[in-house]
């Protein structure tokens, strides 16, 4: 066996890859009661006394590393802190390790860096340590940024992607597609055309005042494999389904044109600053008011709810009912 680009692109086959090299060849898995690499939800745990450290890391090999609404800084800060968020956790720190290609501009560097210290200035994050390598030309694409975060959360309040309750109301914090449709569309060399831009951000905020309305039963941020596959997680994980109306899950006007120029389906690809979540009925309305508030959950929609059927099902306006499965792959390589 090869590894191929759809390995790392977060869908089925690279599931299979985790289960059959990674989880299969890797004994200690866990520390204590906590949640660990046999869960595959968004970070892992570490109890301690009242506490639960939550820790998470991401491998960042976009390209191209600037693009239209942010960098592979920006994106590598937000991304770890989004990870880390979604498991309930406050993050407070981050772990940068960079190997960047010998002969890279050390502007553009610098330029990067700055960009992970305004998205870590916005979330009161700090980043208290890291690594720097160098490789030869020909021998890296430009560079490699993993970041690892950890961050605190109270012993028994953390979020599992697997924690959805029968009735539950489905918030999605805003439009979809804006991520993975920004690349495609920057890549195949239209991206100035259209003002489509990537949404990537830190959902800290959004996640934060969610929690204190003390309604959310679960999350997860909808990046590879895009809006389906995380809702086919959340669904599976928690052994339940999901009834979605489709006419309630924003999307943006350029998303929807690109998506059908390059026949993408804009559900399957990433989003870099969105937020999917349980929300316990009664609840439902004043989480989603609250969300509404702040800086980047304006579009916010409760888009569906959870049901006894085990399967994600889309309805139209118009009653046609279809299953939404999780993709193959993302459709869109490289995009985080
Ligand atoms: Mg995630």
């Amino acid at each position: 066996m090869k590894i191929g680009m759809s390995h790392g692109a977060g869908g089925e086959v690279m599931q299979n890859l985790i289960s059959e090299i990674l989880l299969k060849n890797i004994k200690n898995k866990k520390v204590n009661d906590g949640v660990g690499l046999d869960d595959l939800d968004d970070g892992a745990s570490i109890p301690l006394g009242d506490w639960e450290i939550v820790i998470s890391t991401d491998g960042h090999t976009i390209d191209p590393l600037f693009f239209p609404g942010g960098d592979i800084g920006k994106l590598s800060i937000a991304g770890t802190i989004n990870d880390i968020a979604v498991m309930g956790a406050k993050p407070l720190a981050i772990a940068n390790a960079m190997v960047i290609r010998e002969g890279f501009p050390g502007e553009d560097l610098e330029t990067i860096v700055q960009s992970m210290d305004e998205v870590c200035q916005e979330t009161g994050v700090s980043i208290i340590t890291g690594d720097t390598k160098v490789m030869e030309q020909g021998k890296l694409d430009q560079m490699i940024i993993t970041t690892t975060g950890i961050g605190l959360v109270k012993n028994g309040e953390i979020k599992r992607d697997s924690s959805l309750n029968l009735g539950d109301k489905i918030i999605l914090s805003g439009s979809v597609g804006d991520h993975g449709m920004a690349l495609m569309s920057y890549r195949e060399g239209f991206g100035y055309d259209t003002d489509l831009q990537s949404d990537v951000a830190p959902i800290w905020e959004i996640v934060e005042t969610a929690l204190n309305t003390g309604g959310v039963t679960s999350m997860k941020d909808p990046t590879r494999g895009g809006l389906a596959n995380a809702l086919n997680e959340i669904s599976n994980k928690s052994g339940l389904g999901l009834l979605i109306e489709e006419d309630k899950i924003p999307l943006k006007e350029p998303v929807i044109a690109v998506s059908e120029m390059l026949g993408i389906d804009p559900y399957e690809v990433a989003n870099e600053g969105k937020v999917i979540m349980g929300v316990d009925d009664n609840l439902a309305e004043e989480t989603l008011k609250a969300i509404k508030k702040t800086k980047y959950g304006s579009e916010a929609q409760i888009i569906g709810e959870v049901t006894k059927d085990k399967h994600v099902i889309l309805e139209t306006s118009v009653g046609g009912k279809r299953i939404l499965e999780a993709p193959i792959a993302d459709p869109v390589p490289r995009v985080c």
